[in-house]
């Protein structure tokens, strides 16, 4: 059997999805074996991802730490919100989809002062408002945003949002869920203080915890600020560093086994710089074919991250998204339906072990299957 056969075997479709993705064998065979949480051998594996997510992230480990958290990504972000903004403290999000309103909405849970730009869903959030914002509204402590929006596929500009948070003095916090592993970027340099990820995105490991790099110093002084108690990331931190990389509470020990093995074949693949290449080559022979099918992204290419795409519903009658979604299934493709509420549109992840094969293999069953 070579490769293409066995994945076929282990996984009657590839998912063609924002994450959870498709993952390599080898990757979910690291979980078959159990660990022992507070033993040795377990907690050094922990200690040992903390520090490769640090070097991942910048060139200046020694000013940044890395916290992992149980849950999807969304406990990361909750866990980040609720445990760095003090109670006189004002969050500034900067928004242009679902995931920027759910920052907005986890504020609000937690009570905290809020202020939001909305750029609305096409386009990208721009520098020019938040010079002025900031100037008028001192309050503002903290700015946050997304910075690949999986509800369209932007991709915004968080290098100029961040020299500008730099600029005012405001903490940077940064969603980077779908984008941290497959596109290159320093925290240090963009003077980010807290980047969340997670594991089931571009890093291609299984869900079950996430991640949050954070600048040690703004990290350190974030004790008693958290308003819950188990998303509280600073006392995770701190029992992670006291106790040498123990978690407070069970952790995805199976999980963390297969994120290390997929931090190795990272790496083996030629780092974020090659992953890049190839999500940015998978990316462009999808909205090419799709052109050529008829079918148009949503957004134009400047804007256009290679992780998930967009695309409008064919101008057909005969159309259904349904229809469609059903018969790629069965030829072994999972797509993602749209979450736009201005156009009806549906969207195609190019992320996980999903190579330039897989693309033209979906474009001749998109063709193969057209109904409309
Ligand atoms: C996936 C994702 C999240 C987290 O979603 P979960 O379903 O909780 O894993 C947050 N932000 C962005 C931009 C994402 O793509």
């Amino acid at each position: 059997m070579n490769q293409h056969q066995q994945e076929a075997t282990d996984n009657p479709y590839l998912l063609l999805t924002p994450g959870p993705l498709s993952t390599s064998r080898s990757v979910r065979e690291a979980m078959m074996r159990d660990w022992c949480t507070w033993d040795r051998d377990y907690n050094e594996l922990v200690q040992s991802v903390r520090q490769k997510l640090v070097k991942l992230a910048t060139d200046q480990t020694e000013d940044y730490t890395t916290v992992l958290m149980q849950g999807s990504g969304t406990f990361c972000v909750e866990a980040v919100i609720s445990s760095v903004i003090p109670a006189d403290g004002k969050l500034l999000v900067l928004t242009n989809g679902a995931y920027g309103d759910r920052i907005v909405k986890m504020a609000q849970v937690h009570q905290i002062a809020t202020a939001v730009v909305d750029y609305g869903e096409v386009s990208q959030t721009s520098v020019e408002p938040l010079i002025r914002i900031l100037e008028e509204d001192t309050a503002i402590t903290h700015v946050a945003v997304v910075h690949s929006e999986t509800t369209t596929g932007m991709l915004n500009p968080i290098r100029g949002i961040g020299e500008i948070a730099k600029k005012y003095g405001k903490v940077y916090i940064v969603d980077a869920m779908s984008s941290f592993g497959g596109i290159e970027l320093d925290v240090a340099e963009l003077s980010i203080d807290y980047l969340i990820s997670s594991a089931n995105k571009c890093i291609q490991g299984v869900p079950g915890f996430g991640f949050v790099i954070a600048r040690t110093a703004a990290l350190t002084g974030c004790k008693g600020i958290a308003r819950t108690l188990s998303l509280d990331l600073y006392d995770q931190w701190n029992t992670m560093e006291e106790e040498n990389g123990k978690w407070r509470y069970t952790s995805p020990t199976h999980v963390v086994r297969a994120f290390d093995q997929a931090l190795t074949e990272l790496l083996a693949e030629g780092g974020v710089v090659k992953r890049y290449e190839r999500y940015a080559r998978n990316q462009e022979i999808l909205s090419d074919g799709m052109e050529r099918l008829g079918i148009r992204t949503l957004l134009p290419k400047e804007f256009q991250s290679p992780f998930i795409t967009s695309f409008y519903y064919p101008e057909s009658d005969a159309f259904s998204f349904q229809e469609l979604y059903d018969r790629l299934k069965q030829a072994g493709f999972v797509i993602y339906p749209g979450k736009i509420s201005q156009a009806d549109t549906f969207r195609i992840g190019n992320i996980g072990e999903v190579y330039a094969e897989d693309m033209e293999r979906l474009l001749v069953a998109i063709e193969e299957n057209r109904f409309w």
